[in-house]
Formats: C-alpha cells, structure tokens, sequence
C-alpha cells in the first residue's frame, strides 16, 4: 500500500523543500505519496516547514509521526490534538550553519575586528594586539545537537570552553556542567546561547547571569529571544556589564522597525539566518526517520513532549 506523506508549510516551502523531498522518498524501497494536499485522514506522516499558528491535528488519525524540518517545536510541542511523535530536525544542514555563524561572530569580537573595519582614521593602533584564544573563556549554554557542535568547534579553535545542559554530559574537550547556571557563566567573556524555549530558560541570561560574566563580556543569541530578560540587557550595555549582544533571534520577529535594538550601538541585529534547514540533507533525515519506523526501528530525534523540546 502507498504510503501518504503530508506536506505542511507555505508555498515558498514546498518550492524550496518539495523536489529534494520528492527525490529521497522516491528512492525508498516502498511506494511513497508526498502531497501538500493529502487529506487528514489518510495520511501516514506529516513533513512540516515553518512555524504556525496552532492546527487541530485530531483528523490525522492514522499518522505514525510528524517530522519537522525546523529545529524549535514552539508551536506544537504543547499541542494535545498531536497524539503521535513529533520529531524535529536534527542535522540537515543546520549544525554546520550554526557552527560557521557562532565561530565567525565569536571571532568578530575576540579579535576586535570592528576597531579596523570600524577605525581606517589613519591612527596606527599598534597596542589592540588580541589575546590568544587560549586566554578568552567561552560558554556555550545548551550541548544539545547544536550547541556541542559549537562548543567542540570553538574548544578546537583553542577556546577555553564551559558547556551547560539540563542533564550531565562528558564531552571532550569541553568542561561541561549542569544545574546551576551561575556557575556555567562565571567569569565568562562570550556567552553563547543555544537554549530552546521552555519555561525554564525563559529569561536565564538576566541582571544575576550576566553580572556573573566577565565585566565586558559579549552575548551571541542564536537560541531564542526569550532566553533575554532585554531590560536587564540594556541595563548591562548602559553600564558596561555587557560590552556587546549579537541577537539573531527576538521575542517578535520580524523585529519592529522601531525596537531599540536596531539603533542600539552595541547590537548587533540578524534576522534569524543563523542557521537554517537546507533541502538536499534534511530530505535524507526523514527519508531515514520514515525508513525506520516502517521498517520497526525507533524514530530518531523525538521530542520530549513534557521538557518541552
Ligand atoms: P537540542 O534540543 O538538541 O538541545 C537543547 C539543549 O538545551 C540541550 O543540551 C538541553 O539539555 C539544553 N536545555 C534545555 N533546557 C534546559 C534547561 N532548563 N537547563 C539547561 N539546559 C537546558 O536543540 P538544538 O541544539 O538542535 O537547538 C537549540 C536551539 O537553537 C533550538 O531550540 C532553537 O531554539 C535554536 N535554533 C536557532 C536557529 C537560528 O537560525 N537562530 C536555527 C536552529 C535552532 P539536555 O542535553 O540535558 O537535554
């Protein structure tokens, strides 16, 4: 029996994700239907793109999984007409966008590129000779598939690195801690967050965290802009505190033209392009998800639907 594969997202999604996606399930030894419009109740998977407003997915009552080609499940890992897996995207491209956007904007400020680019006022300013990485401690908070991605490529680049997660880790390289996040961002220079949004991290990097960084310390915000108490954040620019925040992700995105972030000489604002899901590699994580569960094997990259992510 042909297998009917759901397709959730925009038009612009399935014109950017439909071909490759057609192309591995095609490959499959089974025979595979993907459609933006099959109907509820005779599909087997949904693919979903994007993030949406909440859907009643109580007529797809014979789904065995929904697999995401986004990272973050905000918008259906609290909803209750979802009574079968949801499994999120893991790799497809975004562990090696993230890993080159976290580098190269830790980078930018542990080198002090902006005082060149920023200064060709003919002073010779022979005394900005950088630290080595050795001596800048970098904490990564969350070693989930994005984070220890990150905190192993910067580790390599010599960085001292401190990572911290929910549950205990051992990576190596990595001095990796868990519990109390004061701890993890002691005496920090970079913070790094790649947290996902639950109520637990909702405002972690606040007026107690990041008066626990090193004075100057530069925040990176790939995560989400909920892990930003923004008042504290303002408050610890004004004062020095905080010496810089590259945000790419906000509590409302598209970030209003008039937030103060945009003129904020010590933001730095990109528009959620840290990373993002790539065609050709994510058709073959559900083209293996799907593989394995017709052929008895566990999904992979399920969410936990009570820890939130
Ligand atoms: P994972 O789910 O793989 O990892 C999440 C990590 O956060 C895990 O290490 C987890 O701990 C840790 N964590 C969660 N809750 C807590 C807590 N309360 N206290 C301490 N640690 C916690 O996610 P990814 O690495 O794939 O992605 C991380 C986030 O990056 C996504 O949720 C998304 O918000 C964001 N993202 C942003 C993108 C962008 O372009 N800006 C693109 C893709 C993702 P444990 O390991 O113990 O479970």
């Amino acid at each position: 029996m042909t297998l009917v594969v759901k397709f959730i997202g925009s038009d612009a999604h399935w014109d950017e994700f439909g071909p490759a996606l057609q192309a591995e399930l095609a490959a499959l030894p089974f025979p595979i239907a993907l459609s933006p419009d099959a109907t509820p109740k005779n599909t087997d998977y949904i693919v979903m793109a994007g993030t949406h407003a909440p859907i009643d997915f109580s007529p797809f009552s014979r789904c065995k999984a929904m697999l995401r080609l986004w990272a973050g499940v905000e918008d259906v890992v609290h909803n209750d007409t979802i009574t079968f897996p949801i499994c999120r995207m893991v790799g497809g491209g975004l562990d090696a966008g993230m890993v080159e956007w976290v580098t190269a904007h830790v980078m930018r400020h542990h080198i002090g590129m902006d005082r060149h680019i920023n200064g060709q006022d003919g002073l010779w300013r022979a005394n900005t000779v950088p630290p080595l990485a050795a001596q800048r401690p970098v904490t990564v908070l969350g070693l989930g598939a994005l984070g220890r991605a990150c905190s192993q490529a910067l580790a390599t680049l010599g960085f001292p690195v401190t990572g911290w997660s929910r549950s205990p880790k051992t990576i190596d390289g990595i001095r990796c801690l868990n519990g109390d996040v004061t701890a993890a961002v002691n005496g920090a220079q970079i913070v790094v967050a790649l947290l996902p949004r639950t109520p637990e991290t909702e405002n972690i990097l606040n007026a107690e965290t990041f008066a626990r960084m090193a004075k100057g310390a530069v925040i990176l915000n790939p995560g989400r802009g909920q892990l930003i108490d923004e008042t504290a954040l303002l408050s610890a620019l004004a004062t020095g505190q905080v010496s810089h925040a590259t945000l790419d992700t906000f509590r409302q995105e598209p970030l209003p033209a008039d937030h103060k972030f945009w003129s904020h000489p010590n933001i730095t604002v990109t528009p959620h392009i840290a990373s993002a899901t790539r065609p050709e590699p994510a058709a073959k994580v559900i083209a293996q998800n799907i593989t394995r569960c017709e052929t008895g094997q566990p999904l992979l990259h399920v969410v936990g639907r009570k820890a939130g992510y």
